[in-house]
């Protein structure tokens, strides 16, 4: 093994320590440690408010912390000694570049293909030959069960075949770990199990993810991690058959009893 392959063993794919953010006078991250092996799934739960979706935009640096570190792979940045200017703005995107975003909604080029949507990240942003990016997104629409659609237009697809174009174009990036920002809230419930079941493939196909969701039960089944966070801080932490079937703290006690 070389240097880079022993460090990379021992070290998790994603590493958050110390992480702070307010808006204003609301501080809602307080305090954040985590971290995430490759080819895990770690999902966030909590109350509304709680802060699940800032801890997940933080990853992707779409919110800056005020403290903190956050560690994807091989880049890893400290919050509070981010250099002004232009540096910071560099390192920002080295650590944004790391991650792959899957939101609520996704906004598809309606004038443009399914396979279009897909290797529009790779040949704009990445630069990379189009026959590469065609094949790779051939792959991946296979991944997400939309083989057969990638001539259709976004307002052929059903709100859930979109999604799963969504998870698509992040994957084709080859992020080193992509996030969830509650990815079934916006369906109607008739559509949320074929987009669960898609991102429970990627997790069994060795994709690092961190998802946040409300749904209990599909956390219960994919996640080797659960994060129970309330008020800004991780109160419960553990594997998922434990946080959610055994919960220890009172908290976490009182918020699945409510959802579930
Ligand atoms: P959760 O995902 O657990 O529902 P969020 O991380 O979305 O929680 O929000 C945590 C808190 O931060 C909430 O009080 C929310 O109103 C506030 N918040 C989130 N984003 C912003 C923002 N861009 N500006 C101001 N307040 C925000």
């Amino acid at each position: 093994m070389t240097d880079t392959t022993e460090r990379n063993a021992e070290r998790a794919r994603v590493r958050v320590s110390g992480l702070e953010k307010s808006f204003g006078d609301n501080k809602v991250l307080r305090g954040i440690d985590f971290e995430a092996r490759e080819g895990t799934s770690t999902v966030l739960l909590g109350p509304s408010g709680s802060g699940k979706t800032t801890v997940l935009r933080s990853l992707n640096v779409l919110e800056t912390p005020d403290r903190g570190v956050i560690g994807i792979d091989d880049v890893e940045v400290d919050f509070a000694a981010l250099p002004p200017g232009k540096a910071g703005r560099r390192a920002s995107g080295l650590l944004r570049a790391q991650s792959g975003m899957v939101f609520q909604a996704h906004n598809l080029f309606p004038h443009r293909t399914v396979l279009e949507n897909v290797i529009e990240g790779p040949v704009v942003a990445q630069k990379r030959p189009r026959e590469e990016a065609v094949a790779d997104a051939r792959t991946l629409l296979d991944q997400v069960r939309l083989g057969d659609r990638g001539d259709a237009y976004p307002f052929q697809l059903s709100g859930g075949q979109q999604q799963r174009v969504g998870i698509a174009r992040a994957l084709a990036l080859k992020p080193r770990v992509v996030l969830f920002d509650e990815p079934t809230s916006a369906l109607d419930p008739e559509l949320v199990g074929e987009v669960l079941a898609v991102i429970k493939d990627l997790a069994a196909d060795g994709w690092t993810t961190v998802i946040v969701t409300h749904e209990i039960r599909f956390a219960e089944q994919v996640a080797d991690q659960v994060l129970f966070l309330d008020g800004g801080v991780i109160v419960e932490k553990g594997p998922s058959a434990r946080v959610i079937g055994d919960p220890r703290e009172e908290r976490t006690r009182r918020f699945l009893k409510r959802v579930l």
